[in-house]
């Protein structure tokens, strides 16, 4: 994998940047970008740039018909220098050695901009998921493990669910995990079913956690939730759960969509009505809706707030000038590329990043991992006021960072998130 990456200086403008980026480009090109406004010290920079190590593995795996395929799995592991490495494993086609790099580099930031004594790691299968059956993924699963058990653990790197995978695939990967190490380790995951040590309110929180935050900024620029109109991409569990939630909370949601295109309702729609990936995959076009759009017109809406909650790299350089939303809460990882960026801001769109508004999903695996330690499970009562504190309270010093530096909402988080990441190296020291 190349490390030479070009860094774009800060006037570096955005039509002289080349789309589309890999995710790796897009998290160095906005590390360097933030570095700028923090006194740091150049060598913590330079090793956050680099990933502390990435595993590349074999899955083999014996089809139903008795075949035998061999996948390749990827583990990066950006940097501990606050915890365990922790991010979660997808199963997607597109997964690459430099996407896993980025994305745990994203998670880095993300356990650092909401003070979670994590690090970033992110990994997965190169895989396409629909092609596998139930069995088939099952036994990928459980090799998968095995061929991760040496680098990970509850005291070194904790993967959880992420695109492709979910709270079964959990129990198979803890499961297996557990079978070799002779004795059931339940932290070494998080986002399993609550039976075996999951957490309740799990599986919501990274929805949830969107739509505190996109309360949070609504009520910041002044606008009246009841009289908000939010447009939702991704109808899957981040997607769903932040448009039902908003719409519990008075939002008038007035389009989400799948892969399949999007519905539009000027009058707001029952979120709740609409099915979810989870309840019937791809199904949203099938809802009674006046209007039907494509899914990337939806990004395009005349609403007030905008949550790309589908893939990474939606909003590029090229559909950026036509997104008329105020505020763009980020719901997937990396939606917005960097050129696309500058664009929104030159626009005076105000976007708050993946790494705050997303983060309810690490949040509560924190908290799961916490009971998987301590042997007792939370209510979903007290997941939720803790979700709650802990969103509010990252909000709070990024608030503060965008007030007293003048700096975009993406750049605050950063310079919260660094600023922790440096103190803290600066301190342990490099060794030897
Ligand atoms: N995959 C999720 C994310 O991107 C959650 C990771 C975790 O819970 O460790 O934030």
């Amino acid at each position: 994998m190349s490390t030479e990456t070009a860094e774009p200086t800060e006037s570096e403008s955005s039509d002289e940047i080349e789309e589309p980026e890999s995710a790796l480009e897009t998290a160095r090109r906005q590390l360097q970008h933030a570095a700028a406004h923090l006194d740091v010290d150049e060598g913590v920079i330079e090793r956050l740039k680099h990933p502390t190590k990435v595993h590349r593995v074999a899955v083999p795996l014996k089809r139903d018909d008795g075949n035998v395929e061999v996948f390749t799995g990827y583990r990066a592991q950006h940097d501990d220098v606050r915890g365990p490495y922790k991010g979660g494993l997808r199963f997607h086609p597109h997964v690459s050695e430099e996407e896993c790099v980025g994305l745990s580099m994203w998670m880095t930031w993300k356990c650092a901009v909401m003070d979670l004594p994590f690090g970033g790691g992110k990994g997965g299968i190169v895989v396409n998921p629909k092609e596998l059956s139930h069995d088939e993924k099952e036994r990928l699963t459980r090799r998968f493990a095995e061929e991760l058990r040496p680098f990970i653990g509850p005291k070194s790197d904790i993967p959880a669910p992420d695109m492709g995978t979910d709270a079964q695939t959990m129990a198979w990967f803890m499961d297996a995990y557990s079978m070799q190490e002779g004795e059931t380790i339940p932290g070494v995951v998080t986002g399993k079913p609550p039976v075996i040590g999951g957490s309740y309110g799990r599986e919501a929180a990274p929805g949830r956690s969107v739509a505190i935050i996109a309360r949070e900024a609504i009520d910041y620029y002044d606008y009246d939730l009841e009289e908000t109109t939010v447009a939702v991409q991704g109808f899957g569990s981040v997607g769903a759960n932040a448009a039902r939630a908003l719409d519990d909370w008075g939002a008038n949601v007035v389009a989400v969509s799948d892969v399949n295109g999007a519905i539009y309702d000027p009058d707001g729609l029952d979120t709740h009505d609409v099915p979810s990936h989870g309840e019937e995959p791809e199904a949203v076009m099938t809802y009674d809706a006046p209007e039907k759009l494509s899914n990337e017109k939806i990004l395009e809406l005349d609403v007030d707030v905008l949550v790309p909650a589908a893939i990474g790299n939606v909003i590029t350089a090229d559909n950026a000038g036509d997104v008329q939303a105020d505020l763009v809460i980020e719901g997937a990882n990396g939606p917005t590329t960097f050129a696309a960026d500058a664009i929104l801001e030159e626009k005076g769109i105000h976007v708050v990043p993946d790494i705050l508004a997303n983060a309810g999903g690490v949040t509560v695996s924190y908290f799961e991992w916490l009971q998987d330690i301590n042997r007792r499970q939370w209510s979903l009562e007290r997941v939720n006021e803790e979700l709650e504190d802990h969103m509010l309270s990252a909000w709070d010093d990024v608030r503060q960072e965008v007030e007293s530096r003048g700096i975009s909402w993406r750049d605050a988080a950063y310079v919260v998130a660094l600023g922790r990441i440096a103190e803290a190296k600066s301190v342990r020291g490099l060794w030897p």
